[in-house]
């Protein structure tokens, strides 16, 4: 079996301020280890980036919530992959369920935005997953696989392997309900199987976190689970000690 890093990552969503920002990132600094064996992450707004790049311990990575799937130019209100990577940013998340839903971001415009932050050296986290009705009508599989088929048929599977794949299914996601372990893990596997079946070496390297209602309490059970990665933390992420009940679980 590959050894896999595990990765923790928060996602503050539309949440925070600049005085958010440096108590977050002096409590990350005052109890993260030096050198996690994990990897850590946070994705703040645009407009906090910048406060995170300059205060955040070495070891946490930095991400973007969103980019354009567009190169420099006129493109008002929306901001690119170079100006990231210019910034320093490390990661970037694409297609997440809400922007998916409340922006109508689809298939193939998330594919576009993973090919871009690939462009600028960011590793994108490409968020998949299914809907309550979707899971209720057995189609889980054929929704998260047609979320990460586009992609593979846009810009193929060595280059699928330069990102993350979260697996966040829409239900539990700010619900309170989590998918259980073993829920988690079929979908992970199911993944990871399908990946396979093309390139048997990119599926065993792939990270695959779970994201939806992950907390300290239920992480060290998501955690074990073979194919599961890590965690993409949305609520739990917005104090350092929820946040940092789950890393130690990682
Ligand atoms: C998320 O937004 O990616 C997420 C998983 O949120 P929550 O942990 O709050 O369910």
């Amino acid at each position: 079996m590959m050894n896999r890093k595990l990765l923790v990552a928060g996602n503050w969503k539309m949440h925070g301020s600049l005085a958010f920002v440096d108590e977050m990132m002096s409590a990350l600094r005052q109890s993260l280890p030096d050198q996690p064996k994990y990897d850590v992450a946070v994705f703040p707004v645009y407009i906090h980036l910048y406060e995170v790049i300059n205060n955040k311990p070495d070891s946490v990575l930095c991400g973007a919530q969103n980019l354009s799937e567009y190169d420099n130019g006129a493109v008002t209100g929306e901001v690119s992959a170079e100006m990231l990577q210019d910034l320093g940013c490390d990661m970037v998340l694409v297609g997440h369920s809400e922007r998916r839903i409340k922006n109508n971001e689809s298939n193939s415009e998330v594919a576009k935005k993973f090919a871009q932050a690939l462009k600028f050296n960011l590793t994108p986290i490409l968020c998949v997953g299914e809907s309550s009705v979707q899971r209720q009508g057995d189609q889980t599989f054929d929704v998260v696989w047609d979320q990460i088929n586009t992609v593979i048929e846009h810009i193929g599977m060595e280059s699928l392997s330069q990102g993350v794949i979260a697996y966040e299914p829409v239900w539990a996601i700010g619900t309170g309900e989590t998918a259980s372990a073993e829920q988690a893990q079929e979908v992970h596997q199911f993944i990871r199987s399908q990946l396979a079946l093309n390139d048997d070496t990119i599926a065993r390297r792939i990270r695959i976190l779970y994201g939806g209602s992950c907390k300290g309490s239920n992480a060290y059970e998501l955690f074990s689970m073979p194919d599961v990665d890590g965690g993409l933390i949305g609520g739990a992420s917005l104090t350092a000690k929820d946040f940092m009940a789950i890393c130690q679980q990682a």
